[in-house]
Parts: C-alpha cells; structure tokens; sequence
C-alpha cells in the first residue's frame, strides 16, 4: 500500500515535558488510547548516534533463565569457559522491564508488538506498521533513514515475517508478506538479511521446468530450495538490484560484501533453527551465514555511515520453539541468540555514541522448570550438623542438574521427529517410541506415544481459516483452545509426554502477558529512562527520541 504518513500525535510530546507538569497534564491533555498509564513519564534519554534493538522473539524472563541455569550449572555446560553475553550486557548495562500488551486486548502478538516499539503508539493484533485506528505511522526505521542515517534489519526467520516486517512495512495483516515484500524494498533499508526467498521472486517460480524457476536455480545455486509463494510475476530480485541493492544467497556472497545496500535472503523461509545452527558453527562449508554473522556484517557495512544507523536484529526462532514447546530446541535457539549479542557487546562496548536495547516482543509459551511427585529422591547423606542422625530426603523431585546437559544434548526438534514419523513407513507407536529415544536421549512408553498419536475432530473447525480449517486435529485433553496449530500440536503433545523426565512444564502452545527485560547498554545518559517499568509504546518512544531528538 501507498504510505501516506499522518503526522505524529501529541502524545509523543509527553516524554519530553518536566515531571511534575507531566503529572497533572496527563489528565487534561492526553488521550490514553496511545499512551497506557504509566507512574510518570519517563525522563528523555541521552542524545546517541546508533541504535542497535536486538529483539529475542517470544524471550520471557523464563527463556532467559533457561539459558543461565544451562550456563551456569549444567555439568557440562559450553558456557565453562566463556561467559554468557547478555549477563555480561546486564553486568554492563542497566536491566528494566516492559509491558507489551496490544490496544483493547489482553495479550499480544509479535506484529503488533514489534509495531508498538517501532511507531511509539499502540497498534492491534496481527498489523504491520499501523497504529490502533488503523492508519500507517512512520517507523523508527524510516525516520532514521529521513534523518540521513544507515539503516538495517536481519533476522533469522523470514525477512518479511512480522517483526522485521513492523519496521520497514505499512500492512493490516502480518500474514500478506508478499506485499510486504513490495513495501520493505519501498522503504529500502541498507542492509535486509534474513530468510523467506519465496516471497521476492515471481510466482511461476514455483512450478518447476518454469523459465521463471530455470532462472532463479541458476542464481541461486544449491544453496537454498527454490520456490514462490508470490500470486503476481514481479521479481523482486531485479528490483532490487535495479535499485543500487547487492543480493546475495550464501554465507561466503555476504563476506565479501564492502559496503551499499545489500539484500540476503539465505533461505526459502525460516532460516536454520537452533539445533541446527550449533551443529553447522563448526561447518566452514555451510551456506547459511548464521545470526552472529549476519550481525556481524550488518555491523560492519552500517557504521561506514558518518550519520549513524538503526539496526534491528531478532533471534526469531525463540518463538518458534515456544510455540513447540520444545525445550531441548528453544535452550539452542537462546545460545544463537546469545552468539549474536556478543557480535552487538564487542562492537558496542564502551562505545559512548551507541545505544543498545535488548528485549523481547512478548514470552512464548508459559514456560517453566518445575518441581513434580514424579521420580521421588532417593535420601542421602548429608555433611552438615542438621543431617548427622538422618539423612537428607526433600519430599518432592527439584530437578536433577544433569538434566540441563540431557537438554542440550537433544538431536532434532520435537516436532520433526513426529513429523519424520508420520511420513515413514511404520507408524507405530514402537517406532515412535524408539525414534524419540534416539533423537533425544528421553524415554517415551507406548502408552505415551499413543497419546501423541492420537487425533480427534476439530473442536476449533472454522473453514478458511490458516490453522483451524483442518477437520480433525491432534487430541489435546486439557486448555485445548490454546493448542490450535493442527498437526504442529503433535510436538506439543510428545512435550508434555517428557515433561516429568524433564521437570519442565508448558501452559500454551500461544503467547503470554509476562513483562519482557529490557536490556540497555550505552552511556548512563542513555539508558538511564530505560531502567523502570515501561510499556513497549513507551520504550519505542524512548528509543526514537535518544536516536533522533525531540
Ligand atoms: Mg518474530
Ligand atoms: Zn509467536
């Protein structure tokens, strides 16, 4: 769509009047619509040159938490001899939190969350880039790139999926990527590396023999799988090209980028996920580049410009494991993530021009490590005085360390080991029983594989609809409303059949409400106002006014 951008509200204004003026003009001056309570409004930040936002999608205080208690206390931990990157940011830097949730609704998604922190305003479920009446609002992004400033995206899921999508495209549903496709290139970020291939090339492109497919299989190689989801012939790739943009496909294309505009598209969509990605670091013949990398090379391209640059950077993959409940997959994706933050704190340490905010759009899952009656500890000695007559026997199962390492060590996501056993020839429940033994080290009873076999009528059937059309569905015996992704529910359902061995629990297959960290790093000046309680509205607010100005 066209983008006629309104001019900004007053609201915006609020950050900037003195405290206690705020206090009282609150009431007569604003309407709350795009500015949800807030104690006080928070004093303006420090002016910088650079931003750089790193979002870990669906990365709750819980996500957080399962990668510190995996570095700090998993018996062989790979984080013995090197630290954490984001506590070294925390350690750095100042830690706040942030609220997220959507105008008029309870909980949000991460196109509209990713929306509120790029316009300052409050937006609605599922939209890209618009306020809550509907209406295009110009993004951090853009106003930087008016300002004469660098500016860039990279994400590890699609380039057009809906967080870097919220910052460079004006859509009413995150679903239409192929017409945010059309916006993004519009808006023209300098630097765009990421997945999703199928949503920039012409739609014949999917039909294999097709010049259009003959065509992009030479360009591209073996790199990536070539397909399009585009219903229209536009081939985005020249565009781009026409408009002064590098576009490269594999790892080895990006490192030899010197500077311009580059488009990356590494993947046909979703690029490697966690397990895959600690697998292939040690690969030097892997095509994908990985998020560190493409930090990195964002990184290195971006700080040529004297004006500065906006970066976002998402670990978008964190929420995918979420959705999953897959909790061997989501600790793998907080290790990429954590690999591209050190890129972010050894570029960005010291540095008193540069702020940097690490943060999340929401927590995905309703996560928890949790104690059971399950596996009951046996009693042992202790040394202290209080256990000399007797031992030490909890009543209950806290959670065995070794688990953590039993974590890591899982070999494929839950989702494809099901999936993988739904296309093979035996079906049984043995077979999957063995097949989640092999890949996870975890055991699963026939009993148990039955129930993540099971299936029952839809009772969610809504024809048309992306997920909920298919008529029957994996059997969910409880808050079966919130396990509403068809077959990907199978993962879910082989989850809670671990999750006793795991002492890990999942309340949803969706997102929830939890307050997100916010993580700054920068001069005090800077990140001062981010150490409270925001709200994302607020915290895309700051942002603006410390890159930009009033
Ligand atoms: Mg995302
Ligand atoms: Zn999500």
């Amino acid at each position: 769509m066209s983008v006629e951008i309104p001019s900004p509200p007053c609201s915006r204004f609020l950050l900037f009047i003195p405290l206690a003026a705020a206090l009282w003009s609150c009431a007569t001056l604003e309407p709350t619509r795009t500015d949800p309570p807030h104690a006080a409004a928070p004093e303006a930040p420090g002016r910088v040159r650079n931003v750089i936002l790193m979002i870990g999608d669906g990365m709750g205080p819980q996500q957080l938490g399962l990668l510190f208690e995996y570095a700090h206390r998993a018996p062989a931990s790979i984080y013995k001899d090197r630290p954490v990157a984001l506590e070294q940011v925390m350690d750095d830097g100042r830690v706040g939190l942030s609220r997220h949730g959507p105008a008029q609704h309870l909980v949000v998604d991460s196109a509209c969350s990713a929306t509120q922190l790029a316009i300052g305003q409050e937006a609605l479920p599922e939209m890209i880039g618009l306020n809550a009446d509907g209406d295009p609002v110009e993004t951090i992004l853009e106003k930087a790139k008016r300002a004469g400033k660098a500016t860039g995206l990279v994400s590890d899921t699609r380039l057009t999926h809906a967080t870097p999508a919220a910052f460079a495209a004006h859509q009413p549903y995150r679903n239409l990527e192929n017409a945010i496709a059309v916006d993004m290139l519009a808006t023209a970020p300098d630097v765009m590396l990421s997945g999703g291939l199928r949503h920039w090339v012409p739609g014949s492109a999917a039909r294999e023999g097709s010049p259009a497919h003959e065509k992009l299989s030479a360009l591209v190689g073996d790199a990536l799988r070539v397909t399009s989801r585009r219903e229209d012939e536009r081939d985005l790739l020249a565009e781009a090209r026409a408009a002064g943009y590098e576009v490269v496909f594999e790892r080895s294309a990006l490192a030899q980028v010197e500077g311009g505009r580059v488009l990356g598209l590494f993947a046909h969509s979703g690029m490697m996920d966690g397990l895959r990605n600690t697998r292939a670091k040690a690969d030097p013949e892997r095509t994908e580049p990985s998020l560190a990398e493409m930090t990195d090379q964002a990184l290195d391209i971006l700080s040529r410009d004297e004006d500065g640059f906006f970066l976002m950077v998402e670990g978008g993959q964190i929420d995918w494991a979420g959705h999953n409940n897959d909790v061997g997959l989501l600790l793998h994706e907080m290790i990429k993530f954590d690999d591209a933050v050190r890129v972010v704190h050894a570029w960005a340490r010291g540095r008193e021009d540069t702020l940097v905010i690490i943060t999340a759009d929401h927590e995905t899952g309703g996560l928890g490590l949790s104690y059971s009656g399950a596996s009951l500890p046996e009693p042992r000695p202790l040394p202290g005085a209080a256990f000399k007559e007797r031992p030490y026997k909890a009543n209950y199962n806290y959670g065995a360390l070794s688990t953590l390492d039993r974590l890591y060590n899982q070999q494929k996501p839950l989702q494809k080991i099901v999936e993988e056993h739904g296309a093979s020839d035996d079906r049984s429940p043995e077979a999957l029983a063995r097949r989640v033994r092999e890949y996870t080290g975890f055991s699963l009873s026939v009993d148990g594989a039955r129930a993540v076999l099971a299936s029952e009528p839809n009772p969610y059937l809504t024809p048309g609809h992306p997920y909920l059309h298919a008529e029957t569905v994996p059997r969910v015996d409880d808050l079966e409303a919130f396990f509403i992704f068809a077959e990907e529910v199978r993962g879910n359902l082989l989850a809670r059949q671990l999750a006793a061995q795991q002492n890990v629990v999942w309340s949803t297959a969706t997102h929830t409400h939890t307050p997100v960290a916010v993580i700054t790093l920068g001069p005090p000046a800077a990140t001062r106002p981010f150490g409270g309680l925001l709200h994302h509205t607020e915290l895309g607010r700051l942002m603006e006014r410390a890159l930009l100005g009033p």
